[in-house]
């Protein structure tokens, strides 16, 4: 139910209280998958979140926090030891060098941090390229600021997906500010090449621009691909903004526990946003956060190694129901073209009567693209589940070869 027709029942001469801004995007498709998925008691294989508990060391440092009484509002900053570890992780994994007092900072979640860095840094009327299709997030925090999104579209190929790098530069004009980036990508399961990120790095060092970007999945690279964060490229610390979370790498998305890390008059920016959106949250998260960033190289490589394995099990699934099934390098997507299963390739029809056909829930990419037409044949697919839950689920899938 839209928020209009619930006024509309109550009083006839009440003014619909939705601005205009958001008007456009509606209830997200997480929620509104995953109530389809509880209300029809389907495997939900819509919103991204994993069904198993991130690992012990974390969660006890979470509940030891609340048992030693660190329950009230931390620094509006983040806890020095959560800082501390966000720049050891930048500076170990990556080799990113961070100062923690002023160089990084603790939000709710990678949705405040993108929140904060865009309502932050964009005045009304500046436009922001992004490669569509994309969180859904981008467009209504954008739209918020009262800035303009322009999008480049990410095309697939079976290599993977693709962008013109024609159209990336056509894209830049006089008021672009920004380039808003997610490598690794959700919902494509794209990792941007060496040679793509060099094309953006090139383009926004020409221009001028900032860079914002997301890269909450990191750590969820298969195949020995690599991870190549945008403010390690020449000429691109000083104008980046890079934001994480730790809700995908430590199995803990209820947690709300993010940061952003970048230069200072940056993150200040992001900053003076943020502290009027939460100000601050998830005080005994925080110190188990850093425990977590903390952790050896063997969580992470067996982080890897489970999804990779679940990544390939859904594969088996979706390519024997019969599915166009495009590569997934990273994260916890896969997307499929329906057309071969649903002559008029209508994604959106698709996962609306899936859980009533077979039981499964996914999300329609249409709702990742500023022209929804432009994903209206592709679906998404997500593997962060038990093995055995991906294998029911592919019971369920191939039955639609049938
Ligand atoms: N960015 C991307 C690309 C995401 O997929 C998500 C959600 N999983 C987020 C940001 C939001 O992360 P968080 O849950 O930490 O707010
Ligand atoms: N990032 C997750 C996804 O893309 C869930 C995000 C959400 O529920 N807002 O599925």
């Amino acid at each position: 139910m839209t928020i209009s027709r619930f006024v509309s029942t109550y009083a006839h001469d009440v003014r619909d209280p939705l601005t205009a801004k958001l008007a456009p995007f509606g209830t997200t498709i997480f929620a509104t998958m995953s109530a389809l998925a509880v209300e029809t008691g389907s495997i939900n294989l819509g919103q991204g979140f994993p069904d198993t508990d991130g690992p012990s060391e974390v969660l006890d440092a979470a509940v030891d926090a609340i048992r030693s009484g660190q329950n009230q509002y931390p620094p509006g900053l983040g806890i020095p030891d959560l800082r501390r570890a966000v720049a050891e992780h930048q500076q170990r994994f990556w080799g990113i060098e961070l100062d923690p007092d002023t160089e990084v900072l603790i939000t709710a979640g990678a949705t405040e941090a993108l929140a904060g860095a865009l309502l932050g840094t964009l005045e009304p009327g500046d436009e922001v390229v992004v490669f569509e299709p994309m969180y859904d997030s981008y467009q209504a925090c954008i739209a918020l600021a009262g800035a303009r999104i322009v999008p480049v579209l990410l095309r697939p190929t079976p290599e993977g997906y693709r962008f013109d790098p024609d159209e990336l530069r056509a894209a830049i004009g006089p008021r672009t500010r920004s380039i808003l980036l997610n490598t690794p990508h959700n919902p494509t399961g794209k990792v941007f090449t060496a040679e793509e990120m060099h094309q953006i790095a090139t383009l926004a060092i020409e221009h001028d621009l900032m860079v914002i970007t997301d890269e909450v999945y990191e750590h969820l690279i298969f195949d020995g691909r690599q991870h190549l964060p945008m403010s390690t490229l020449p000429g691109m610390r000083e104008r980046t903004l890079t934001i994480s979370s730790g809700g995908k790498t430590f199995h803990t998305t209820g947690w709300k526990i993010g940061w952003i890390s970048g230069p200072q008059p940056m993150v200040k920016a992001a900053m003076s946003a943020k502290q009027f959106l939460t100000y601050v949250n998830g005080a005994p998260f925080q110190p188990a956060m850093a425990v977590g960033l903390r952790l050896g190289d063997d969580y992470f490589e067996s982080l890897i190694a489970n999804l990779a394995d679940s990544r390939d099990r859904l594969h088996a699934g979706l390519h024997g129901a019969g599915f166009t099934v495009y590569p997934s390098e990273a994260t916890y997507f896969t997307t499929v073209d329906v057309t071969p299963l649903r002559a008029d390739g209508d994604g959106m029809a698709f996962c609306l009567e899936l859980p009533h056909r077979i039981g499964v829930v996914a999300v329609p990419n249409q709702v990742f693209y500023v022209e929804p037409a432009h994903g209206r044949n592709l679906v998404r697919f997500a593997c962060c589940k038990r093995p055995e839950v991906i294998d029911a689920a592919v019971e369920r899938l191939v039955t639609l070869a049938n």
